[in-house]
C-alpha cells in the first residue's frame, strides 16, 4: 500500500517532493514559501470530514 503523494508548494504550486510527508515543512526553492504538511494517517484520501463513498 505504498501510495505516493505530490508536495506542491502553496504560493507558485511547484513540486517539491513526492512520496509520503508525515508532519514535514518544505521550504520551496523558488518562492521560498515553506510549506507545512501535515501527518496522514489513514491510507484513504479523506483529507477533510466528508463521508463519501465511492
Ligand atoms: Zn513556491
Amino acid at each position: 500500500m505504498t501510495k505516493e503523494i505530490e508536495i506542491r508548494c502553496a504560493h507558485c504550486n511547484r513540486l517539491l517532493a513526492k512520496g509520503r510527508a508525515i508532519s514535514l515543512a518544505i521550504k520551496c526553492p523558488r518562492c521560498g514559501t515553506i510549506n507545512h504538511l501535515r501527518a496522514e494517517s489513514t491510507s484513504r484520501e479523506s483529507q477533510q470530514e466528508d463521508h463519501s463513498e465511492r
